[in-house]
């Protein structure tokens, strides 16, 4: 496997290796420790004993730039050395994601099929197929056409129940707001939401529907949001206190 590019982390003073310095080898951190000595005719570069980062000696007057660069020449032998746990290419395999309020656990997988698919039993696994470096962009495709599907669904029915038309409706990654509606009624959502569990992207729908009819937050539109959507309260309090959590994924 060709070793992608090393991005220096930390830059040590240029005078003189000092304190700790990391590459980034196949995007794991792998520290570096300096040490300077007197004796050292050149740089000396041997594992830490636990196998997880590098000690190189210095002899004095090496630049801290020079020892950099010598550690990152070496990305290989480093790679090569690392001990077993550390030389995995940092996935997403293992960590979890939530989908509808359900936390599914990331299971790769080969040979051909959906990219992406979800399994509930026995345990909810989220599979994906394909390379690990294309992961995370596949997920993301997954879990925005999936939001798509559930907004669409939602503000239909939203639509239909308060007798309300909208004429677009668009799924954007928005950091301030979860849904706006606009004047010409376009409906925009953060496809975020559908990690939320699923009360929570019907009462944003809810909400930005009623917008259509009352471009305000006044009581009437409040009163069509109550009347329409009953796990309003049970949403604003989600949102409110876990809304910011749907920012914080791995993805
Ligand atoms: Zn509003």
């Amino acid at each position: 496997m060709p070793l992608s590019p090393l991005k220096r982390l930390f830059t040590p003073d240029p005078g003189k290796p000092d304190g700790p310095d990391r590459l980034l080898i196949e995007g794991r951190e792998v520290p570096v420790r300096y040490r300077a000595n007197a004796q050292a005719r050149r740089i000396i570069m041997r594992m830490e004993k636990d196998g997880r980062g590098i000690v190189l000696t210095v002899p004095p007057g090496t630049s801290g730039n020079a020892a950099h660069e010598f550690a990152s020449s070496q990305a290989g032998w480093i790679w090569q050395r690392l001990s077993p746990a550390d030389q995995q290419p940092e996935t997403l395999i293992g960590s979890s994601v939530t989908i509808r309020g359900i936390e599914y656990v990331i299971e790769p997988a080969s040979g051909r099929g959906t990219p992406v698919h979800i399994r509930d039993l026995p345990s909810p696994q989220l599979v994906v197929r394909g390379d690990a470096e294309h992961m995370r962009r596949r997920i993301t495709d997954f879990l925005k056409r999936e939001a798509r599907r559930d907004l669409e669904k939602a503000s239909r029915g939203y639509a239909q129940a308060m007798q309300v038309d909208f004429s677009r409706l668009s799924v954007r990654d928005t950091t301030s707001r979860w849904g706006s509606c606009s004047s010409t009624g376009t409906l925009s959502y953060s496809w975020r939401l559908i990690m939320a569990p699923p009360k929570v992207l019907d009462y944003v729908c809810a909400h930005e529907v009623a917008h259509i009819e009352q471009m305000n937050h006044g009581p009437e539109f409040w009163n069509l949001v109550y009347r329409h959507c009953p796990h309003t309260d049970f949403a604003r309090t989600w949102l409110k206190r876990h809304g910011h959590t749907l920012h914080k994924l791995p993805l």
